[in-house]
């Protein structure tokens, strides 16, 4: 029988180095080069100039004529038309004094002409038109390179592919593009109290629901999310299940991170070789914690309540995910908002509260959305976010400002905010 944990340790660290120090355990893991038509979402690894110019020449914002604008300074005046350009199609006649293309939006403008005269504003009669009315000179011709010309940087390294820059890589030619490697990552959940939620019987043992909200998060996060099951509080069963999950890129466990006799993880992952960098974190919901590199592959040992774990998930697994996959940004926005109910805790531990926004004459507030403990899921189901209660603090009053990071927003930051 081997010995559970290692009981005797004592060192916490806030969340803030927590934060940093599995931050600088997580690497990007490399690129592979795909289809345009698959980059939807991926991270861009490399850096993206142009290489050309769009618009490629001049050419007509409007349907009308393409004149001299020295030939139409006063108006009405009448010229001839020498020429109909549909768009698509190379001019063939330079315009010379006194006459005038008639052209479509997006033709290219012929040599000679400078502005484009809009439909509306000329009468035609045959082979001439008369212009009623001009605007300065350029007006309605797009210059070429007006969008892009070569070296115009279009993309940096970190960027997340979204529909505007896969239509501006289309534009310039790009068909294929290096993207960061998606990083594969197991999970699995420790527990002999736990059934997958089609087992459930009313026989006292409860769903790994762990085990379904992880992999909703890495799903969110467009990781892939190897699922290895529910493995029972023994510690060559958990070291064996450890060893099928290390094929992946990082690991993630729940439960038995703490000191009970049926707490294994900590042995476990020392047995497999494992550098353990960090147990107790200062936070509420949330430590014990354990982050441990075995194989040089980040494993993370959550705690086994159901908001403990996801919200360790967020502060620490998600961001250190985020830069293997190459982001340049890892964190969620943080807003402020006014605290709706007094709140009291002992000095000591960052507590993060589930919070909802809601605005109150013209002021954003943040309420509590129910029974802080860690099992209670229903109050994270109901959160928009987590409001940041300082270490340091004890009581906060209602009214005060708090900072709130938003759990369901992914305009990420390349700062976390608290
Ligand atoms: P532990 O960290 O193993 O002491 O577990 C703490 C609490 O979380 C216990 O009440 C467990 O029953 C519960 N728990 C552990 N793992 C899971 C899981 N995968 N899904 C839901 N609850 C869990
Ligand atoms: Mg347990």
């Amino acid at each position: 029988m081997r010995e559970s944990g290692v009981k005797a340790e004592r060192v916490s660290v806030t969340v803030a180095e927590a934060r940093d120090l599995i931050l600088s355990e997580a690497q990007p893991l490399g690129s592979e080069t795909i289809g345009l038509s698959r980059a939807t979402g991926r991270v861009l690894a490399e850096e993206i100039c142009a290489e050309v110019l769009i618009p490629p020449r001049d050419n007509s914002a409007m349907d009308g004529f393409a004149v001299r604008a020295e030939d139409v300074r006063s108006t009405p005046t009448t010229l001839s038309v020498v020429e109909e350009i549909p768009a698509g199609r190379r001019p063939e006649r330079k315009i010379g004094p006194g006459e005038a293309a008639r052209i479509m939006t997006g033709a290219a403008v012929p040599e000679g002409a400078d502005t484009v005269i809009m439909i509306e504003e000329t009468v035609s009669a045959g082979a001439s038109v008369t212009i009623q009315k001009s605007g300065p000179k350029g007006e309605f011709v797009r210059r070429a390179g007006s969008d892009v010309v070569p070296g115009s940087l279009i993309a940096e390294p970190g960027t997340v592919i979204g529909p505007a820059l896969v239509g501006m890589l289309s534009a310039i030619g790009r068909t294929t593009l290096a993207v960061a490697v998606r990083p594969r990552v197991a999970i699995l959940s420790t527990g002999d109290e736990l059934v997958e939620p089609d087992r459930l019987e009313p026989d006292g043992r409860i769903v790994s629901s762990n085990s379904y909200s992880l992999q909703s998060a890495l799903s969110e996060l467009g990781v892939e999310a190897v699922y290895l099951g529910i493995v029972p509080d023994r510690p060559e069963q958990i070291e064996a299940r450890f060893r099928q999950a290390l094929g992946c890129d990082a690991a993630i466990s729940t439960g038995g991170v703490s000191v009970g006799d049926r707490d294994w993880i900590k042995q476990v992952l020392a047995d497999l070789g494992g550098e353990m960098r960090l147990w107790r974190v200062k936070m509420r919901p949330g430590a014990p914690m354990a982050f441990s590199l075995v194989d040089g592959k980040p494993v993370f040992g959550l705690p086994g309540n159901p908001v403990s774990t996801l919200v360790t998930f967020e502060e620490f697994v998600r961001p250190a995910l985020l830069r293997m996959m190459g982001h340049a940004k890892l964190f969620r926005p943080v807003e402020r908002a006014l605290l709706a109910e007094t709140f009291e805790k002992p000095r000591g531990r960052m507590h993060l509260l589930r919070v909802r926004l809601e605005e109150r004459e013209g002021q954003t507030v943040a309420v509590p959305t129910g029974d802080q403990t860690s099992h209670i899921l229903l109050s994270m189901v109901h959160a928009d976010g987590l409001a940041i209660i300082p270490a340091e603090a004890e009581r906060v009053p209602a009214g005060s400002e708090v900072a709130v990071q938003m759990l369901r927003r992914d305009d990420l930051r390349a700062d976390p905010g608290f």
